[in-house]
């Protein structure tokens, strides 16, 4: 029988394992609690409307079909057994020869999680569809209390959006939904001009980006500015309810609260009982196994791994570095341990510890500029929006959601209009609308 491989996640770090062992002598079980593997970097677009879900993920049964190897498996892990080498399902337990950990991460609410309710961050196609939701019902809630001469503070509650958590997605969040307020709504409603809502921004650091260079980072700020979005900076949330939040001691009353702020891994190393840095993630050895499993890898953004780096052109750093919770990563270690174990699999020499081959960072920040940080080269602009596009198409899975994305951009860059405005379900009653105030 030829060794059995379990991988836990479908998503960059696990498809990309799964797929690395196309050709190995092994058996492959993928399993994921969704049954789906999502591209994340262009979640933000989903949940403010330009595209839809199923253009930004993919089933993992079909993305898989052709790789006769693998099956794919829709169970959640609730445990592992280390010793007995067996995986624990909801109902079932499942053995392995090799385990592959790569089960990413969630939000953190710093140890208040009675925030999530009102905070919603953005993970998953449930949670883009929640905050679309949200954030045109706060319109729709702001015009119907206009068009009923209601108080001009619970108007202004309902139009403000606070985003908690300056990095990435909060900036991506951020300068979308200004854009979003000031152009694909602004004739949509009679009694609001939505072009009056207050997008803020609070960052608990002293500036927005914390992983670019301070000068990409200053240009991110103006941009957004320029787009309206009011930013904050060492402004740290103390609380959050169902009326708005607290930040430095003075509350702001908002209808919509977004978080994007720390993250924690999920609990694959409590399951190990593994060595495991501050949020959670398994301090890996060198080749990305477990200390004392060799048989289990973790990746991603469920491993914290210093490794040497080249850059874009080759260049070898000369100091190590944390490998950052970003895809590429999480793509490149599902490739290494994939060759790993093949080469164990067939009793050949494994190969040299893992290095990263680090491409750099982009940013988007609104609908034609963005940040790049390629290490040897820095700029911000169209330009950097334009080698953004690219590389996002480039990595989406499948041809045709390539094509209805590039269709759909071109459409809104035409139009500035956002197609999915639509939100699940129906309005919510009274009872359920969060809303004291009212
Ligand atoms: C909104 C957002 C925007 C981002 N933007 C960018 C960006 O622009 N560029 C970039 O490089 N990175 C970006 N990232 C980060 C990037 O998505 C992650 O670093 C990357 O997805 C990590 O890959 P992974 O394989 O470790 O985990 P993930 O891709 O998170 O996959 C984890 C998988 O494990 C599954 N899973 C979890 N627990 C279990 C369980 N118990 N049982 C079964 N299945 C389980 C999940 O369903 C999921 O499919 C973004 C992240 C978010 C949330």
């Amino acid at each position: 029988m030829p060794p059995h491989v379990i991988i836990v996640g479908g998503g960059f770090g696990g498809l990309h394992a799964a797929q690395a062992l196309r050709s190995a002598p092994v058996n492959v079980t993928l399993i994921d609690k969704r049954n789906y593997h999502l591209f994340r970097p262009m979640l933000y677009q989903v949940a403010t409307g330009l595209l839809s879900g199923d253009e930004i993920a993919g089933p993992l049964r079909s993305i898989l079909s052709r790789q006769k190897n693998v099956d794919v498996l829709l169970d959640e892990v609730t445990g592992i057994d280390a010793s007995k080498r067996i995986v624990r399902l909801r109902h079932r337990d499942l053995p392995y020869n090799f385990l592959i950990l790569a089960t990413g991460i969630r939000y953190n609410y710093f140890g208040h999680d009675e925030w999530r309710e009102f905070a919603p961050g953005l993970e998953s196609l449930g949670d883009a569809d929640l905050i679309r939701g949200k954030v045109l019902l706060a319109f729709e809630r702001a015009e119907e209390l206009a068009s009923s001469g209601q108080a001009a503070s619970e108007i202004q509650r309902q139009l403000t959006f606070a985003l908690v958590g300056a990095g990435t997605v909060g900036v991506e969040m951020a300068s979308t939904l200004a854009e979003m307020s000031r152009m694909a709504l602004s004739h949509d409603f009679r009694h609001i001009d939505p072009a009056s809502a207050r997008i803020c921004l609070y960052e608990a650091g002293p500036r927005i980006l914390p992983t670019y260079p301070e000068h990409l980072s200053m240009k991110a700020l103006r941009h957004l500015e320029s787009l309206g979005v009011r930013v904050y900076t060492n402004a740290r949330v103390t609380a959050v309810d169902a009326g708005g939040i607290v930040v430095g001691g003075q509350r702001i009353p908002a209808a919509t609260v977004l978080w994007g702020a720390g993250v924690v891994a999920s609990p694959a190393g409590r399951w190990l009982d593994a060595p495991m840095d501050k949020s959670g993630k398994i301090m890996v050895e060198p080749d990305l196994s477990v200390p004392g499993h060799p048989e289990v890898f973790a990746i991603g953004d469920t491993a914290h791994l210093v490794a040497s780096t080249r850059n874009l052109v080759g260049i070898k750093s000369r100091t190590p570095m944390l490998m950052p919770g970003v895809a590429q990563p999480a793509i490149q270690e599902g490739k290494y341990v994939a060759s790993v174990i093949r080469r164990r699999a067939q009793g050949r020499p494994v190969p040299a510890p893992f290095w990263y081959w680090d491409k750099g960072d982009l940013a988007i920040v609104g609908r034609t500029y963005a940040v790049a940080d390629l290490r040897f080269a820095r700029f911000a602009g169209f330009p950097a929006w334009l080698l953004w596009a690219v590389v996002h198409i480039y990595f989406l899975i499948g041809f045709a959601n390539r094509l209805f994305v590039v269709l759909q951009w071109g459409l809104d860059f035409l139009t500035k209009h956002r197609q999915v405005r639509v939100f699940p379900g129906e309005r919510p009653s009274a009872e359920n609308v969060i809303d004291p105030a009212a």
